[in-house]
């Protein structure tokens, strides 16, 4: 049997997707994750205003000697205008509120001692400022139309922060695909529901749901359908009408009986196009399907749980990045502690490894080559890949390294 090399199925999968996305004006408040496709600048200075940055009293430096006290004419609060200050005079102010015209310096409470008289209160101060001391200056921080974040920024909440603060309301992101996971499998059940002779927990659309999540697309749908007729074609329309920019499925795409995926849409008359399912030369995650639904792309992955994993994060994951306007993960390069006694020949292998602490990106092997051994993963932070023409590999040999997604 003839079987599609990893490269060609990745780069197939590419350019299934290459239409997905563009720039989508979103709220501030709505973009956290989301990429920068232009920069963001200020709408506004900031600070906006001269404002004071302690509870004090605003002066103009040169009129405060020691002893000396200058009435206190008013009393400024955060939100409120400030009236311009008379020489010789001195103002209350609270941090945060606008420095009034004239003063050019702020004292600190604690420096001050403010005493009653006749006609309201008069102040004298124990230092004597520069000027310019506890006034935050307008535009000091950021000019309007300053850059605040540069494209290509995935937005984290220190960067959604500024742009509030700076007036900015709206930004233009990548737009994140919208993506619909569908599982398939008549044997399968939600976690927590008890389970009949014969069921399991399904846990492919959980996982890929996550997948697609932290690689920057929004699942629009989670849904399963059973093996029998006409089940996987009813919520592959329903994801369709969702909107799906893409669907991901699980399940169903082997030589066996009973393969609703590949029965659907590998068949000639079935109404999908741009079809391909077959082998694709690794281990795990073998049998593949790539395909357009009434012209939404589809890409349907092995049923075993681990194959699931290893497809998406080494033929899936970029692609659905590139979209949302993430860079790729980068593949890393360490040495193995043990060797690996057999690899199959013609197919490139993925092993589930953890690094080791203080070994210098040393991995360690966990578990089998498997695809059922979900639980074990859990463990894994890397998958080891093996050359398709590598049988064995000897201890201590320089491997690539896929970090999986987290
Ligand atoms: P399939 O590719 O449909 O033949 O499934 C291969 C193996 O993966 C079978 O043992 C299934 O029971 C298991 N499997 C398929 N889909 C899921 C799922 N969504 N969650 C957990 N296990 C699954
Ligand atoms: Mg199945």
């Amino acid at each position: 049997m003839s079987r599609r090399p990893v490269q060609q199925h990745r780069q197939a999968i590419a350019v299934l997707l290459a239409d997905i996305g563009g720039p989508e004006r979103m709220r501030v408040s709505e973009a956290l994750g989301s990429v920068l496709l232009e920069p963001a600048r200020a709408a506004t200075p900031l600070p906006v205003f001269d404002n004071s940055q302690m509870d004090g009293f605003a002066v103009r430096a040169a009129d405060v000697s020691p002893g000396v006290a200058l009435p206190v004419v008013a009393r400024i609060y955060a939100g409120s205008p400030a009236a311009p200050l008379a020489p010789g005079t001195t103002t209350a102010i609270m941090t945060g509120a606008p420095i009034p015209a004239g003063a050019n310096a702020v004292i600190p409470v604690e420096e001050s001692d403010e005493q009653p008289v006749a006609d309201g209160t008069v102040v004298t101060f124990t230092t004597v400022p520069q000027v310019g001391t506890f006034v935050r200056r307008a535009g000091s921080d950021a000019q309007a139309g300053e850059l605040i974040v540069e494209a290509g920024t995935a937005l984290a909440p220190h960067h959604l922060g500024a742009l509030a603060a700076a007036g900015v309301t709206d930004v233009v992101v990548y737009r994140r695909p919208r993506v619909a996971v569908i599982s398939t499998g008549s044997e399968l059940v939600a976690p927590g529901l008890p389970l009949a002779p014969g069921q399991i927990h399904e846990s492919n659309s959980v996982a890929l749901a996550a997948l697609v999540s932290a690689n920057g697309g929004a699942v629009i749908s989670q849904a399963v359908a059973g093996d029998g007729d006409g089940e996987f074609a009813a919520r592959l329309d329903e994801a369709v009408a969702a909107g799906a920019d893409l669907v991901l499925t699980s399940g169903g795409v082997s030589a066996g009986e009973r393969e609703p995926v590949r029965d659907l849409l590998s068949g000639p008359d079935s109404g999908a196009t741009e079809s391909w399912f077959g082998a694709v030369a690794m281990q795990p995650g073998g049998p593949q399907g790539l395909s357009r639904w009434r012209a939404v792309p589809v890409i349907s992955l092995p049923g075993n749980p681990v194959s699931v994993l290893v497809s998406f994060d080494v033929l899936v994951r970029d692609a659905v990045r590139a979209i949302g306007g993430l860079a790729p993960v980068p593949v890393e390069r360490g040495r193995l502690t043990t060797g690996v006694a057999s690899s199959p020949p013609g197919k490139t292998q993925y092993l589930r490894a953890r690094r080791c602490d203080g070994t210098d990106g040393r991995v360690e092997i966990i578990g089998g080559p498997s695809s059922h051994l979900i639980a074990t993963a859990a463990r894994a932070d890397v998958l080891v890949e093996i050359d398709a023409a590598a049988t064995e590999l000897a201890p201590d040999t320089e491997v690539p390294l896929w970090p999986l997604t987290h």
